[in-house]
């Protein structure tokens, strides 16, 4: 019998708590590590919509990508959103555990399930853990494309490797430049838009750029283009890679990926210039 204790410890193997953020929160929100498991569903937010997903399709634990919580909190009282989350999965005897930070540099993480996507090749970190003795875990990723594209064609080859949303995919830069090297990081990546650069990349794709980063870029000579995809779709890339991993791991476990869009923006409407 598998147990969330045995998920847990090949998840811990795989994306180790120790290399979480200090301010993150990863690991078992809800569970009871001696409960048998046979259905895993992975997704990236644990939203109603999601534990809905999980009850409906029997599932003994979820796994996401984003925490509950990240404050300590007085209440799991189902008066509230995530109280209501914690009391259905309780209720139904689900399992709640999170990798957060700690499954975005390494392998089999977020950012290189996102190059991945992205049909790159020679994918390496964009920014290195020196602290580390794993030479494949770090920040980011940064990888080339098979053949060149011009930008707007690689803006719809991005659109197109990611699930789809009903958000916006952002460009900034010329559409006709050639894209070969890219730089990527899966989730917020405002950080790593100056390493990009100083990598040669041609373009960095990751999400939640705001407008001085990105205008301050592009004020400098020869910038790299810069797209802006939603954060929810990049990271997703990262569910079937993860699911993929504990299921060779341990056989007898069945996995699912959600794929409920939990992106939370719901239309867009294109500017007019
Ligand atoms: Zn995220």
């Amino acid at each position: 019998m598998t147990t969330l204790r045995d998920v847990v410890s090949v998840l811990d193997g795989l994306y180790d708590p120790a290399w979480a953020d200090d301010w993150d929160a990863v690991g078992t929100v809800a569970g009871d590590p001696d409960a048998p498991v046979t259905k895993v569903l992975f997704a990236v937010d644990p939203v109603r919509a999601v534990v809905d997903e999980a009850v409906e399709w029997g599932a003994d634990l979820v796994v996401t990508h984003h925490p509950l919580w990240l404050k300590g909190v007085t209440s799991v009282a189902a008066t509230s959103p995530k109280g209501s989350v914690v009391h259905r999965l309780i209720t139904h005897g689900i399992a709640l555990h999170t990798c957060h930070t700690n499954a975005d540099s390494p392998h089999l993480g977020v950012s290189e399930s996102m190059a991945f996507a992205l049909g790159l090749s020679d994918v390496r970190p964009l920014e290195p853990d020196t602290d580390d003795v794993e030479p494949d875990r770090g920040s980011g990723r940064i990888g080339v494309l098979s053949s060149p594209l011009a930008l707007a064609d690689f803006a719809d080859h991005v659109a197109r490797s990611l699930p789809a949303h009903q958000s916006a995919v952002r460009v900034a830069g010329d559409p006709a430049r050639p894209i070969r090297t890219v730089a990527l990081c899966g989730g917020s990546g405002d950080f790593l838009l100056a390493t990009a650069q100083a990598a040669g990349a041609d373009a960095y794709v990751t999400s939640d750029l705001r407008h001085h980063p990105v205008s301050e870029h592009l004020e400098q000579s020869d910038p790299c283009a810069v797209i802006d995809v939603p954060h929810w779709s990049a990271e997703w890339t990262w569910l079937p890679v993860a699911a993929d991993a504990l299921m060779q791991r341990l056989p007898s476990v069945e996995t699912r990926v959600s794929t409920i869009v939990t992106d939370p923006w719901t239309a867009h409407v294109p500017g007019t210039v």
